[in-house]
């Protein structure tokens, strides 16, 4: 009997139209083992792919090959939770507003990036220079009125997902597919650096993008299509050699 993967890998090359998908898990559902190899085997069926509700992974699928991929403004939007009975009509309080931290690829909430910047102050991970933070550091929202808060988070974490797009995506699939391989390993050496806890999708983004595509033709090797134009002279990371 063919899996549920083979059946919806037949069914979107049978119609190979444009695609858009959402993975539903109570937690990252990149961080489970299996879910980025779908989402690659996807994306080889050579479909437009585009990847709703996401986390920083999104970067993650757009230099594998989807087209589009679309984060959510706040937690509660950036991935697909499975619906649960609740046991009363009680409101749940919005959790407070997390921010990415570009070097560790990671959204974390602002009071822990507070906590961790007093434990480590000469790192460089909480300098930003995007437009809204104006080159300083990520703390400074802690600093502003509770109601501002969260869309300053927001406009911060867009800002800087950008500038990551911007570096990471060029002309060259193959190549962005190991700049974004690389750029998980160095994002799960600075986490450790400063005590947080391992992030699976960093490990499931390495796992699955592997050896260079030269060693493995299981990855697609031509981009199918691009909403972003590349970027010329931007400041890519040297892919592992
Ligand atoms: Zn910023």
């Amino acid at each position: 009997m063919p899996s549920a993967r083979d059946v919806l890998l037949r069914q979107v090359r049978a119609f190979a139209v444009p695609v858009a998908v959402v993975v539903e898990y109570e937690a990252d559902p990149f961080g489970v083992r299996g879910v980025v190899d779908g989402l690659i085997e996807l994306l080889n069926c050579e479909v437009p792919l585009l990847v709703l509700r996401c986390d920083v992974s999104a970067l993650g699928a757009l230099c594998c090959g989807a087209v589009a991929a679309a984060v959510g403004t706040r937690a509660a939007l950036r991935h697909l939770y499975p619906m649960v009975p609740t046991p009363s009509r009680r409101r749940l309080s919005r959790p407070a507003p997390s921010v990415v931290v570009s070097g560790c690829l990671s959204y974390r909430r602002l009071g822990t990036v507070a906590r961790t910047k007093r434990r480590h102050p000469d790192s460089n991970l909480w300098w930003c220079g995007c437009t809204t933070c104006g080159g300083r550091e990520l703390d400074w929202i802690m600093h502003r009125p509770e109601w501002m808060r969260e869309r300053l988070s927001f406009q911060h974490s867009l800002d800087a997902l950008a500038e990551l797009r911007d570096q990471l995506i060029g002309p060259d699939l193959q190549r962005d597919q190991l700049t974004w391989r690389a750029r998980c390993a160095i994002a799960a050496y600075w986490r450790r650096e400063v005590g947080w806890e391992p992030l699976p999708a960093l490990d499931r983004w390495q796992q699955a993008i592997g050896l260079p595509p030269s060693d493995d033709p299981s990855l697609p090797s031509r981009r199918p299509g691009r909403s972003i134009p590349p970027q010329r002279g931007s400041d890519r990371t040297t892919p592992p050699r």
